[in-house]
């Protein structure tokens, strides 16, 4: 019986080595990006999500209606709202992310979108893992602020390879082992250390900290952090540090040295641990945004999920939407308008650092979700 099951793993581990092969090919084609800047028709596409999503993206939509009213009138920018992916939706046709919903999303070439809920067990993909790997959104670009502390730090997560890329396909001996698979690739990490040393070139940035653990992962880990050190030798003027995760998570958290990190390059599952720790520094997972970015299509959304239990204790209508605020303000800054950008980064500093009239909480004892989104609109 063993023999036989492992024959049939090492008869799957072809399988997926050979799917692989293909994906790394195909990404080393590369493909096409749209120059927003000289644009003349861009396709925001809004889907609420599940949860406290459709209360936060009520509040983004105004914002997003106001910065862009004249260009909404002139038909340069277009708000199309996505239907179809609601947790409801996704069950009753039992796909991560319903086909037409897929297809209308790819008839934009941005996304504001809210958290969707994935259930936990059950066989339900993740939406956002699906979209993450139908769009092709190989960086996941988390910003996080504390200028009290000089702290101003931006997140390169890698994310569609490493543990991700095969996490329901691994393989099970079952009552004896359980195996799963990470996945780095040439192509993929030579995208991502690009994307994050342009950033740090185009922003005055001189350090960049590649994140990983290759002194344990010596291949996967072991090729990220040598790939992008080959990236980094075509930029002389920036520092590429090496780091482990394990001491990373500890410098994140230790004051005397954590504002000297500028640009972090990660692989995946670093990546999505470690930015929410950082968010937390900020103040709170309701208070980052994050990019979803690859070369055709974005999605921009707020880090945290559908917080199913603020709905159920009746607080919904309480969440802060300044996670998905930032959110809106990353995705104007990708489609080249900046100066709408600063306009709202600046309206929601007022609102939430300097004057503070109205403050949300995330519970009865602050403002509502709709009360701020009215005093940010006041300011914009
Ligand atoms: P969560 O992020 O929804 O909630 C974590 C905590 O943060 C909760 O206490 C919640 O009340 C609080 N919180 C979240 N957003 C807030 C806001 N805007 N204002 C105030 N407080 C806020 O995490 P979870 O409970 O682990 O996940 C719930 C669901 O969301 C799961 O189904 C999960 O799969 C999904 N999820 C989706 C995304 C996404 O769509 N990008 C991301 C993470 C989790």
């Amino acid at each position: 019986m063993t023999e036989e099951m492992i024959a049939a793993a090492a008869g799957h581990f072809e399988t997926l080595l050979r799917e692989q092969l293909r994906r790394q090919a195909r990404m080393a084609q590369g493909a096409e990006s749209k120059d927003y800047a000289k644009a003349d028709h861009i396709v925001i596409g809004i889907a609420d999500g599940d949860g406290i999503g459709p209360i936060i993206m009520r509040e983004a939509r105004r914002a997003a209606e106001k910065l862009l009213r004249g260009e909404i009138a002139s038909g340069r920018v277009e708000l199309r709202e996505i239907r179809g992916l609601t947790l409801e939706d996704r069950l009753a046709c039992a796909q991560a992310v319903p086909a037409d919903a897929l297809e209308a999303v790819k008839g934009c070439d941005v996304l504001l979108k809210g958290p969707t809920t994935t259930p936990k067990g059950g066989t339900l993909e993740s939406a956002n893992v699906t979209l993450r790997r139908e769009l092709d959104l190989y960086a996941n670009v988390r910003p996080v602020c504390v200028p009290e502390e000089g702290i101003d730090w931006i997140f390169f997560r890698e994310n569609t390879e490493g543990e991700y890329a095969l996490g329901s396909r691994g393989i099970e001996i079952p009552g004896e082992l359980t195996m799963d698979f990470k996945v780095t690739t040439d192509a993929g990490t030579r995208r991502i250390a690009r994307m994050a040393f342009e950033y740090a070139r185009a922003n005055g940035k001189n350090r960049v900290a590649i994140v990983t653990k290759a002194n344990i992962m010596k291949k996967t880990d072991g090729m990220f952090s040598r790939i992008a050190h080959e990236v980094a030798s075509d930029y002389p003027d920036i520092e590429a540090e090496d780091w482990y995760i394990d001491i990373m998570t500890a410098n994140l958290v230790n004051p005397a040295v954590r504002n000297r990190f500028q640009v972090f390059l990660l692989p995946n599952l670093y990546g999505d641990i470690i930015t929410d720790e950082a968010a937390q520094i900020q103040g709170g997972v309701g208070t980052a945004g994050s990019a979803n970015l690859g070369s055709r299509y974005a999605m921009f959304e707020a880090v945290h999920g559908s917080a199913p239990r603020k709905i159920e204790s009746g607080e919904g209508d309480y969440a802060n939407p300044a996670s998905i605020l930032k959110a809106l303000e990353l995705l104007l800054r990708h489609i080249a308008m900046p100066e709408k950008a600063d306009r709202l980064a600046e309206a929601l500093h007022l609102c939430t650092e300097t004057e503070r009239r109205v403050v949300v909480t995330g519970h009865r004892d602050g403002a509502s979700c709709r009360e701020f989104g009215d005093y940010l609109l006041e300011k914009l």
